[in-house]
């Protein structure tokens, strides 16, 4: 069976039709905005703390994190009080960073859940928000075992956080992004994406004023195409709806972590469906674009054995490093992102 898999993807991979390489014509019209802010603040991600708050949110404690079980109750717990630790404000109310999901919306048999939200406010347009996701639950527990997930969705989680320490040591320093960042940790995605689907139907910011998603799933780990190259991410969807996008976190990247992006999980057959299968399927749906970071499935996928001790720490940083300068230059950037025309 995975001879047959492997053997499938190589011939998809071989066959299909990469992204055309950017023109220079078209990267010189993208100017980056202040590149040195972006380092110094960039610089301020670590590996260690991604492995700190790792090591913490894929905890036994924590229970696999199911939705609706005690688990993902202090999961969410863990996230609003990080928030409140670190003076970033909720959007909802001031006492809380919930956004309470009822049993009715979700499947039979679980429980009433929860979103957590926390935002920065944009200085110059606070109406448009910039939306950085990552699911917060996971497959919970059996019998015999805990279904860890740092890596799903551990990782993706821990990076969010760091990147809110970023813009509000920023912000601390007086230098506030111009549009809003609402930093959106989603409940119930194992079992449907029902946290992000809730979220688009109750949103909290005016979809309309949205003007993109970074989605943040598996981010910790290394494929088994890339084990002679661990220096990858996999990007989905980003030109999708606003090709302006897609040149966006190609130029920041070449200019900052320098990672190889790969694209064949973008392709529009690729049998995966990758791009129906996470947060940011939901956003893409309201017509807003979207970039769905992931490292793709690996020998622990869904497994117990996805713990945080396997977890390539240096690698996550430079993903999440990629993820804060594409997130800064969006919500800084004069114009708002430019959709295709052909959408
Ligand atoms: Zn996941």
């Amino acid at each position: 069976m995975k001879i047959y898999l492997l053997l499938l993807a190589l011939i998809t991979f071989g066959s299909c039709k990469k992204i055309k390489n950017i023109t220079t014509n078209q990267q010189e019209q993208i100017h980056l905005v202040d590149s040195s802010l972006v380092a110094k603040y960039s610089a301020s991600i670590t590996a260690s703390s991604l492995k700190e708050n790792l090591y913490l949110f894929a905890s036994p404690a924590f229970a696999g994190r199911a939705t609706g079980e005690e688990g993902q109750k202090k999961a969410v717990r863990f996230l609003a009080n990080f928030y409140k630790s670190q003076g970033i404000a909720s959007p909802i109310a001031d006492t809380s960073y919930f956004q309470h999901i009822p049993k009715t919306f979700l499947p039979e048999n679980i429980q009433a859940s929860e979103n957590v939200l926390a935002y920065i406010k944009g200085s110059e347009k606070p109406e448009e928000v910039l939306i950085i996701s990552g699911h917060l639950d996971h497959l919970g527990l059996n019998e015999k075992d805990i279904f860890f997930g740092a890596d799903d969705n551990g990782s993706g989680t821990v990076a969010i956080l760091e990147i809110a320490k970023a813009f509000k040591a920023a912000q601390d320093q007086g230098i506030s992004p111009k549009r809003s960042i609402l930093f959106l940790h989603l409940t119930a995605e194992e079992i449907g994406l029902q946290g992000s689907l809730y979220y688009t139907k109750n949103p909290i910011f005016k979809l309309e004023n949205t003007i993109a998603n970074l989605n943040i799933d598996m981010i910790g780990r290394v494929d088994p195409l890339h084990k002679e190259n661990p220096n990858y991410i996999y990007i989905i969807g980003a030109d999708r709806l606003s090709k302006e996008l897609h040149y966006i976190n190609e130029k920041v990247n070449k200019n900052s972590t320098n990672l190889l992006l790969e694209y064949k999980y973008n392709e529009k057959e690729d049998s995966n469906r990758y791009y129906y299968r996470s947060d940011h399927y939901n956003f893409a749906k309201q017509n807003i674009p979207v970039i769905f970071y992931f490292n793709g499935e690996h020998e622990d996928y869904h497994k117990p054995t996805d713990t945080p001790d396997k977890i390539n720490y240096t690698l996550l940083k430079k993903r999440t490093q990629l993820i804060f300068g594409t997130a800064w230059q969006l919500a800084n950037q004069e114009n708002r992102l430019i959709l295709n025309k052909d959408n």
